[in-house]
């Protein structure tokens, strides 16, 4: 594990603190490749030992997760599931029951483009592997009657989740890094952390206050260009998550073909570039980004107003950035070049400090 311990106050700071012994406060950054990225751990404590701890107990907690979840694994309660679509109910712990609940609450707000049933595709689409096919497009239509949220069967007071149809598939991943994200700051606040920052590959939450007292700042990136933000958000115990087709694609025949997929049609969707979510909960956040980015700038945004304390900025399909009503002149100007200052890198979105 990487460790960096940065000393971040100047004296002058410490007339701003409370305590003179906060006030010595160092920041610790770790870094840990899992889920599919790199999962980074900003904190700051004035003792190293109890916060390494902590943060040791946070990277279990996702390590559980990744397991509870992952559809890779074949004795995960996922894999169950979906073995055992259209013929057994199959009983599940509250933790995923819960998940799944979430998925069917965003997929009905956002009119079927959140759909975690997207995962029935299978492997038709498949960006890992090192040749990249675009699916025959009859394969595709032959198996979208797979894919349908209001064919997951729910059985609470017995908690069991059944797949109604034989050959459907779900997958959690368009929803469990914001999962992990939030339980993550959860073990840190009950291992005793004020504030920090735990991002999976760019869907963070920033919880507590920064050292000095003042928010985050978080960077979204330009899509079409890793060195250029397109504006600056400041968060203070608030989650920011990122959905964009710069993030897993494959070029084929001049087109790009990226992990985001439109339900109703099985191919990736094509009317954003990027869609940036700022919500209470990285759940959220990382759920509605990927439903924004289906439903297109138009009604993506309409679905963001639709949320009291969601706010997003989106990239449309040419560039153009439009950010919802709470956001309009609250981010700050677009900084052509990344400072050097920024402390952070992420596939996705960069903190900045002052
Ligand atoms: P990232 O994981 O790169 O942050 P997203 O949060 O948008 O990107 O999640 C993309 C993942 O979600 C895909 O890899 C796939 O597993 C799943 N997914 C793809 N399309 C959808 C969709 N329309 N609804 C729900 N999940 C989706
Ligand atoms: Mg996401």
């Amino acid at each position: 594990m990487k460790i960096c311990r940065v000393l971040v106050l100047s004296l002058a700071a410490l007339h701003c603190l409370p305590a003179a012994r906060e006030a010595l406060a160092a920041r610790l950054s770790f870094e840990r490749p899992m889920m599919g990225t790199s999962v980074e751990v900003i904190l700051w404590g004035s003792d190293p030992e109890p916060s390494a701890k902590a943060v040791d107990r946070a990277y279990a907690e996702i390590k559980r997760i990744e397991e509870q979840l992952s559809v890779w694994r074949r004795e995960s309660k996922v894999s169950e599931i979906n073995r055992s679509a259209g013929e057994k109910p199959v009983q599940v712990p509250a933790e995923l029951f819960e998940l799944i609940r979430e998925s069917i609450r965003i997929s009905r707000a956002s009119d079927g483009a959140f759909d975690i049933t997207v995962q029935g595709l299978g492997d038709l689409w498949d960006f890992r592997s090192p040749v990249f096919r675009v699916p025959d497009a009859e394969a595709v239509r032959a198996r979208l009657n797979l894919i349908d949220y209001r064919k997951i069967r729910l059985q609470q007071e017995i908690s069991t989740v059944f797949l109604e149809k034989s050959g459907m598939q779900i997958s959690l991943g368009g929803i469990a890094k914001g999962y992990a994200v939030d339980r993550t700051v959860e073990v840190l606040r009950e291992s005793g952390i004020k504030g920090g920052i735990v991002s999976a590959g760019g869907d963070l939450l920033a919880f507590g206050k920064r050292e000095d007292g003042g928010a985050w700042k978080v960077g979204v990136r330009n899509p079409r260009d890793p060195s250029k933000n397109i504006c600056v958000i400041p968060v203070s115990n608030l989650a920011v998550a990122t959905s964009g087709d710069y993030e897993r694609y494959r070029m084929a025949g001049g087109r790009r073909y990226h992990h985001i997929i439109d339900p109703r049609t099985g191919y990736p969707s094509r009317g954003c570039m990027s869609v940036t979510v700022v919500a209470e909960h990285a759940l959220e956040a990382d759920a509605l980004a990927t439903a924004v980015f289906v439903l297109g700038p138009e009604e993506g945004r309409a679905l963001l107003e639709k949320f009291p304390d969601v706010e997003g900025i989106i990239v449309d399909g040419d560039g153009k950035v439009t950010a919802s009503s709470g956001l309009t002149g609250t981010t700050e100007p677009s900084a052509e070049e990344k400072p050097d200052r920024s402390e952070l890198h992420q596939k996705h979105n960069e903190l900045l400090i002052e």
